[in-house]
C-alpha cells in the first residue's frame, strides 16, 4: 500500500449511479451488496446483525497533470456533506431527494486541495485495477488567491 500527496482540485463525479453510501455489517466491516438497510445474517463474520451506512462516493481529482478518480470512505466523506452516513442515507433511500451538492460542488471549484491518497488493490474487484482512496484532504488555498480564512473547511484535521 502506497501513501502520497497530490496538490488540486476537487469535484463530484457527475454519475447518476453515484449512491454516496454503501451497507456494511458493523461487526466485521464487510460490505453487502444491498441498497436496503436491513437485518442480515453476515456470510462473513456469521452474526445476525443490522446493516450500517457508511459514506463512499468518488470524486474527480485534478491537478496540473491531468484528472484522475478516487474514492472517499466514512468520516471523511461525511464532513464533505456535513452529514453522517445515515443522513444520507436517510436522505437518498427514504425522503428519495438528491443529496444538496450544488453548494459543496460551487465550494470546490474555488478551492485547492492538499490530498493525501492511499493506493489499494482491490481484492473482490473484477477488474484487479489499483483503486485511489483519499486518506487526507487540507483546504491548502482559494484557487483565486482570495484571503484564506482559517474557519472553512476542518476536514482532515485528525491528519496533522
Ligand atoms: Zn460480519
Amino acid at each position: 500500500m502506497q501513501s502520497f500527496y497530490v496538490e488540486g482540485k476537487i469535484s463530484f463525479l457527475d454519475d447518476e449511479e453515484q449512491t454516496f453510501y454503501e451497507l456494511m455489517c458493523p461487526k466485521c466491516k464487510n460490505i453487502v451488496r444491498t441498497k436496503i438497510i436491513k437485518g442480515i445474517d453476515c456470510g462473513n463474520c456469521q452474526k445476525h446483525t443490522m446493516l450500517t451506512p457508511r459514506c463512499h462516493f468518488q470524486v474527480q481529482m485534478t491537478d496540473g497533470s491531468g484528472s484522475t478518480t478516487a474514492t472517499l470512505l466514512g468520516e471523511l466523506g461525511e464532513n464533505f456533506f456535513s452529514m453522517r452516513a445515515e443522513q444520507i442515507y436517510d436522505i437518498i433511500n427514504i425522503k428519495k431527494d438528491p443529496l444538496p451538492l450544488q453548494c459543496t460542488q460551487q465550494d470546490l471549484a474555488n478551492k485547492v486541495f492538499k490530498i493525501q491518497l492511499r493506493n489499494s488493490y482491490c481484492r473482490n474487484s473484477d477488474d484487479a485495477l489499483a483503486k485511489l482512496f483519499v486518506s487526507s484532504c487540507v483546504k491548502k488555498h482559494d484557487a483565486l488567491q482570495l484571503p484564506t480564512s482559517l474557519v472553512s473547511l476542518d476536514v482532515g484535521e485528525s491528519s496533522k
